[in-house]
């Protein structure tokens, strides 16, 4: 699991790492075609920014090269805002008072059905807050085979599941998971997520594991930006694909 991975690495030494490459470090990675740990570190070290240009004219061409001029977007649809949780920077927090709803069957058709209608929208995110009591694995399990007639690719950024519902899911059509690590500093992470399962780092984390076990097709990953320094915070995430890559190609 990647949680043991994650305890050969010290949030001190990789942003001491980051902070002191240089410019020619910056040159060396952007000379390379395969990039290694290093090398990503200097190119989101404050070291990179007179090349940021360069970097961007990089990025284009190899997107070009492996995509074409193509441009991918979904519709979110958030089926409930009700959750457990109290990320506090979030405002579906447990504690705020504000309306709770939860689609109904119906209701999630609607939606299914007025998206459709607004253009040629193909790929649908299924967002949720995270309760598990009253909107878990069988209502997910639901929504997507509500949704799948309507829509040729289907994802869920939703809490974290067991390894079997995964794969349950991926059998009513799911293709895709998103899931926010928010931040790999695992002390501070407590701090933002004081109560209810996702205070708990490692079910979080070790989500991504349980992904890759359940043959989920597509992983996303992301961290948010603003907690702490989104240079070691996305380095970290860098290590936590490659793990992925390596264990669940
Ligand atoms: S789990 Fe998601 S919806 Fe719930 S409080 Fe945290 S960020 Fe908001």
């Amino acid at each position: 699991m990647f949680s043991s991975e994650l305890e050969k690495y010290s949030w001190e030494d990789i942003t001491a790492c980051i902070a002191s490459k240089r410019s020619r470090d910056v040159e060396i990675a952007l000379g390379k075609e395969h990039l290694q740990l290093d090398d990503f570190m200097a190119l989101v070290s404050p070291a990179a920014a007179p090349y940021i240009e360069h970097m961007a004219a990089l990025s284009r061409l190899y997107t070009q090269e492996r995509f074409g001029k193509t441009i991918q977007m979904y519709v979110p649809l958030y089926i409930t805002n009700s959750c457990t949780n109290h990320c506090v920077y979030c405002g579906f927090n447990h504690n705020n008072p504000i309306a709770r709803i939860i689609l109904t069957e119906k209701e999630i058709e609607n939606e299914c059905r007025a998206i459709r209608q607004m253009g040629p929208f193909e790929n649908l995110l299924i967002v949720t807050g995270e309760n598990p009591r009253d909107a878990g694995v069988d209502y997910l399990e639901r929504a997507l085979q509500i949704a799948r007639p309507y829509f040729s690719n289907l994802s869920i950024e939703v809490m974290p599941l067991k390894s079997e519902d995964y794969y349950r899911l991926t059998q009513s059509g799911l293709n895709g998971v998103v899931c926010f690590q928010e931040t790999y500093h695992k002390d501070r992470y407590k701090v933002y997520h004081p109560k209810g399962m996702k205070s708990i780092f490692e079910w979080r984390i070790n989500g991504f594991d349980r992904m890759g076990q359940a043959g989920v097709h597509k992983i996303g990953m992301g961290v948010l930006i603003g907690l702490e320094d989104w240079r070691t915070d996305v380095t970290m995430m860098a290590i936590h694909l490659q793990y992925l890559r390596k264990h669940y190609w």
